[in-house]
């Protein structure tokens, strides 16, 4: 044999699909692929929606979820959020 590693991948590719069976093996790997996908947009989108989801505090105009700005006056994500901790500490004292 001249190539012992290509007998050794045949041998496991056959166990998995044994395992899981033929026609399940590329859905297993597109659902994974999909899961890992949807970890990091997940991940992503929940940092925004933190941070300026809601009204804008400087025009008062309502930030989709998923923006960057506000698209009212164009304020970054950065300055709504500081300008909502500062109303925030404002309150406060
Ligand atoms: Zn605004």
């Amino acid at each position: 044999m001249s190539f012992p590693g290509g007998t050794e991948l045949l041998l496991v590719l056959a166990v998995v699909m044994l395992l899981f069976g033929a026609k399940k093996v590329p859905e297993l790997a597109r659902s994974m692929g999909r899961a890992g996908k949807e970890f990091k947009s997940g991940l992503k989108e929940g940092e925004v929606q933190a941070a300026i989801e809601g009204p804008c505090p400087f025009c008062k105009t309502e930030i989709p979820v998923e923006s960057q700005f506000c698209p009212g006056c164009a304020k970054s994500a950065d300055e709504v959020v500081q300008a909502r901790a500062l109303a925030a500490s404002e309150i406060k004292s």
